[in-house]
């Protein structure tokens, strides 16, 4: 492991939520903390070893409390140690989003300014049977909370296509609501049966066919405004932690922003773990493409 940039730490194991079509609580069990000072232990070891982002992991990140520590008060434990550059989190369940957390994420300057945040579906009708316990007004104010508070905030989010009883209605909202938010990212799924779930033996599943159509049309739709926010870029200046060589070029160096996009630039190896600057020539789907200033 040595000479890693970013490392995950996982703090959390299983799950307390009960979304219908999800196995993982039946499999993992209840949700277990991990107590911070291990954590902080484990953080120290990676920090050593040369890593700068650490990203803490667990299925409800967010949920996460220990010994009357709330998971904004160890995002700034965290942050104390010394070396350390960046930290992510994933991933976050809407509901556990609190203000305070959202106030830490403003104010302590590691943590970066990305959150990943499935939102499943944009209908009231499909959330309530996925039972994510929340509607889609409950978290547009989420997204927009954070994105009034914490400037130049990126949104990614994970979507179900195809959930059973779906209508075509139901569609249209989760596009209205992609619209709405405008994720950077969105990773997109069709609905697949999980023996055990109480999804698997709902009514009305939906025809492959439809739901296959359905997530061409929402990932075309999605491509379009990751493209258009990625080429929104040009000319600004980012903050990039050089992570390593670039994957499509041996000749440049590749590292993320605060909004963990992908840049590729011009520069000697020896910057692998340092926060540089780049100023952003162009934006394309997956990537941008700078000059190190
Ligand atoms: S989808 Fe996530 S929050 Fe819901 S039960 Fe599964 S692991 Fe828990």
């Amino acid at each position: 492991d040595k000479g890693k940039v970013t490392s995950f730490l996982s703090i959390q194991q299983g799950c307390n939520k009960t979304c219908t079509y999800c196995i993982v609580p039946t499999v993992r069990g209840k949700e277990i903390n991990r107590p911070a000072d291990d954590i902080l232990l484990e953080a120290n070891y990676l920090i050593q070893k040369g890593v700068k982002e650490i990203t803490l992991i667990g299925q409800t990140v967010n949920s996460w409390k220990s010994n009357g520590l709330k998971f904004s008060d160890l995002l700034n434990l965290v942050g104390e140690l010394e070396s350390l550059e960046r930290i992510r989190f994933t991933t976050s369940y809407p509901r556990d989003f609190t203000k305070k957390l959202i106030k830490t994420m403003k104010t302590n300057p590691k943590v970066c300014s990305h959150i990943h945040l499935p939102v499943q579906s944009g209908s009231n009708n499909i959330l309530s049977k996925m039972n994510r316990t929340y509607t889609s007004q409950w978290y547009l104010d989420v997204v927009n909370r954070l994105k009034d508070e914490i400037a130049d905030m990126a949104v990614s989010s994970d979507i179900i296509v195809g959930f059973p009883g779906e209508t075509e209605k139901d569609f249209e909202q989760t596009l209205k609501l992609i619209e709405e938010v405008e994720f950077d990212t969105c990773f997109s799924f069709k609905y697949s049966p999980r023996p055990g779930t109480p999804a698997a033996v709902m009514e009305n599943f939906i025809d492959s066919d439809i739901a296959g159509k359905r997530l061409s049309i929402l990932q075309e739709f999605q491509r379009k405004i990751t493209y258009k926010k990625n080429e929104e870029r040009a000319g600004k200046i980012e903050e990039v932690l050089v992570e390593g060589i670039s994957k499509n070029d041996p000749e440049n160096l590749m590292g993320r922003t605060s909004q963990n996009r992908i840049v590729n630039f011009a520069a000697k190896n020896n910057l692998v773990g340092r926060l540089v600057n780049v100023k952003i020539n162009n934006g394309f789907q997956n990537s941008l493409l700078g000059t190190i200033i």
